[in-house]
């Protein structure tokens, strides 16, 4: 096992095989001490006990009493308990508030994800992008007809044309390309801009297209640089909705920066020093981002000679 980042580490058995026979799921739907992860508006409630937060799991009995109407998605079980999750982001305020008790809360996940332990982070994320993806998945993509969810959620099926739609995770790739004791750091339009943090290069992964390729066509996209000595470091599911980010290092070709003004505000060459004052928090020209982010760990890796 690498490098294990938060959104990963979840240790629920999925239930791969018994999620099979729909029988059995439905047996499971009426455990009324079900754990249910609870969402509203992509937000996750938690428990928020003197800063010392939690994923507030509902019993599947207590959201029934909320309402009988919602739809809920298998996501396992752990120590002989049954996990599911469900979103209220269509229930009326009144009935969403009656959950925010004894320091219950809706918070998004990314900033839920800083906070919470391994094991709940990763739950997070597989309960998230399986729930976003059933909700936005409720019609056909090939006839328009609607759909029916199967296996708790792992697949839906369209009442008319019969043709089964599965869960779909995007990859990305994202890359600190190096020189020497200089590393290539970019800043995207939108959130980094606003917050001023630069970070590694990254992209959606094409369709026909390796890793390698898709470092080298990315990096010459938003830098102009050529690379080249592609190496896998780590990966980290994020949830947003349903990304695999794939973490590389790679050695620049070539040194000229010609980058793409209409995806980037700035791309810059960083000395590891500026760098390491940064991961420090100790520069004031340069922010990084945080230990949430797989960057973070790529260019710490890089700056303490890790790699
Ligand atoms: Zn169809």
């Amino acid at each position: 096992m690498g490098k294990l980042l938060k959104f990963a580490g979840n240790k629920l058995n999925r239930l791969e095989v018994e999620r099979r026979e729909e029988e059995w799921i439905e047996q499971k739907f009426k455990d009324p001490k079900a754990k249910v992860i609870i969402y509203c508006k992509s937000k996750i409630l938690i428990n928020n006990n003197n800063h010392k937060v939690s994923i507030k799991f509902i019993s599947l009995d207590q959201l029934k009493k909320i309402s009988e109407k919602l739809e809920y998605y298998l996501i396992g079980s752990l120590d002989g308990e049954t996990y599911l999750t469900s979103d209220l982001s269509k229930l009326d305020e009144k009935s969403v508030n009656l959950l925010l008790t004894n320091n219950n809360e809706f918070i998004d996940c990314r900033t839920a994800g800083e906070s919470l332990s391994q094991q709940e982070g990763g739950l997070i994320s597989q309960s998230k992008s399986q729930l976003e993806w059933n909700i936005k998945n409720s019609f056909c993509g090939i006839c328009g007809g609607k759909t029916k969810v199967g296996r708790g959620g792992q697949v839906r099926k369209c009442l008319k044309c019969k043709t089964e739609h599965f869960p779909r995770t995007d990859p990305v790739i994202i890359t600190l390309v190096v020189n020497g004791d200089y590393c290539l750091l970019g800043q995207s339009k939108g959130r980094l801009s606003r917050l001023n943090i630069y970070s590694a290069l990254a992209g959606f992964i094409d369709q026909g297209e390796s890793i390698e390729e898709a470092v080298a066509r990315e990096i010459m996209e938003e830098s102009g640089i050529e690379v080249e000595d592609v190496k896998y470091y780590a990966s980290q599911p994020w949830p947003f909705p349903w990304s695999l980010m794939i973490g590389c290092h790679a050695k620049a070709k070539t040194k000229n920066i010609n980058y793409d003004e209409y995806e980037m505000l700035s791309v810059k060459w960083f000395h590891k020093d500026e760098i390491i004052k940064a991961l420090n928090g100790e520069n004031n020209n340069l922010s990084v981002p945080g230990s949430i982010a797989i960057a973070h760990h790529l260019i710490k890796a890089w700056a303490y000679g890790e790699v």
